[in-house]
């Protein structure tokens, strides 16, 4: 009965969202405009400012436990590496799964049970086998994909995010076109109710067919095409570009390359799960040559890929409790070490965050825990992240404004360290004015004596 009740809850809540729409052209001549302001509202609850005069020593040695915590929250955060499949909360799954008769008990949601193997085919079966799940529950009704799409939203923005990519392979929802549709549709208004700049990458998955491939590169130009039409500056859309994901163990890159390469000349950006294949160089350096915008990942590159991908400068989405969970990395080995100590822009993402049981101020938080990280090298993180994001320059430059009217509310410049350095130095200086003198004073003696003689 109390089911029954609660169903009827839902359909009516459901029956509050707007209808389906179906093109691309007429969605985009729909879309509201909304004034978002990620920060300007934001209330900064830290205990204390963290001073910028302590920016050389790690923030561990400086902020408490709950200081740390807070910080991380508080910190305008950037996720750029998001799939809406392994984002879906755990408790909606539960219930959606409840409302479809299924026993909850069997399926299984979250990666957990990764940790026992070391086997990195058998994780990614599991993997699939989640994710298939995941799809069962949410990928055959377009209220449910509102519903897993505004949850997401509100999630990354209750954490103190300020800008979101997701990214989402195409559903036959009822078929791709419309799916991609209604994804773009909703986030337009997720992020205005919420407070978030959201952006969107449409997922290739390199386990499936090329053609499958093709068709779903096809659906995303004329999407991202059709966002510039009536006006829109192009670019300046919820669809910002495409990226390759999937089975790392599956799929051929010389294949798949020139369907990127049209994503790209369409003006689309390019983001490829990178090196998640132990010892497949040769694809490597092949990815590499191609240039992607960002790369995802990155966990096992030889020195000579390292190398390459340092000289290129090309910013790497890190997922630290990933790696930890699906490729058994330590966290102290994690490729943010190498990344960071070579001043590689490094971008803190979460991946599957509700997979994963993580967020992304969470995995903040380990990297300054695991790689002593200072105020100063959050600061450079964070504008780093805010130069690879895939929107357009004026969204850019309004979230750098943000970024840094939130990070002087986050830290503060302390006189203390001059004082003590000028007061540090007062003996210094004295003792060199002394020697000084007393060096004039020799030569001038000298000059006297040798005149005498
Ligand atoms: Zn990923």
């Amino acid at each position: 009965m109390a089911d029954d009740k609660e169903e009827q809850q839902k359909s009516s809540k459901r029956t509050s969202w707007k209808p389906t729409r179906t093109s691309f052209v007429a969605e985009t001549r729909q879309e509201p405009k909304h004034e978002v302001h990620p920060t300007s509202e934001y209330e900064v609850k830290l205990p204390r400012k963290v001073p910028i005069s302590s920016s050389r020593r790690p923030l561990v040695d400086i902020l408490s436990h709950d200081e740390l915590c807070s910080l991380c929250h508080n910190i305008p955060k950037i996720e750029l590496h998001a799939h809406l499949s392994g984002t879906v909360k755990e408790s909606t799954l539960n219930e959606l799964g409840r409302a479809k008769g299924l026993d909850i008990s069997k399926m299984k949601f979250t990666l957990e049970s990764l940790a026992a193997t070391d086997s990195l085919e058998q994780t990614w079966k599991e993997t699939v086998e989640a994710f298939d799940n995941i799809r069962k529950l949410t990928a055959y009704d377009l209220h449910v994909l509102r519903r897993i799409i505004n949850e997401a939203i509100e999630m990354y923005a209750e954490d103190g995010c300020v800008y979101l990519e997701l990214r989402t392979g195409l559903k036959h929802l009822p078929d791709r076109k419309t799916f991609l549709s209604e994804v773009i549709s909703t986030i337009n208004l997720a992020q205005g109710k919420h407070g978030i700049i959201v952006r969107l990458l449409v997922s290739v998955d390199r386990g499936a067919s090329v053609e499958d491939a093709r068709e779903t590169i096809s659906i995303a130009i004329d999407a991202y095409e059709s966002q510039s039409k009536g006006g829109g500056q192009r670019g300046g859309g919820v669809l910002v570009g495409v990226e390759m994901g999937g089975n790392p163990l599956r799929g051929n890159w010389d294949e798949l390359r020139p369907l990127f390469q049209q994503a790209r000349d369409a003006g689309m950006r390019v983001s490829l799960h990178f090196a998640e294949n132990k010892g497949h160089e040769e694809e490597h350096e092949k990815i590499l040559e191609f240039r992607p915008d960002r790369l995802g990942h990155a966990v096992f590159m030889s020195k000579k890929i390292t190398d390459k991908v340092l000289n290129t400068k090309t910013p790497v989405e890190v997922c630290i409790t990933c790696h930890e969970a699906y490729y058994k990395v330590d966290r102290k080995k994690n490729v943010f070490g190498i990344l960071k100590s070579h001043n590689h822009p490094a971008i803190l993402c979460c991946d599957n965050a509700c997979l994963l049981h993580t967020l992304l101020s969470k995995e903040w938080e380990v990297a300054i825990q695991t790689f002593k990280l200072t105020a100063e090298d959050v600061q450079h993180m964070v504008l780093d992240n805010v130069d690879a994001i895939f929107a357009d320059s004026v969204t850019k430059q309004k979230l750098r404004v943000q970024c840094e009217n939130r990070l002087k509310s986050l830290f503060t410049k302390s006189e203390a360290p001059r004082a003590r350095k000028s007061g540090g130095g007062g003996w210094q200086s004295l003792l060199f004015l002394s020697l000084s003198a007393a060096c004039l004073g020799g030569l001038y003696y000298l000059r006297v004596v040798k005149r005498a003689i």
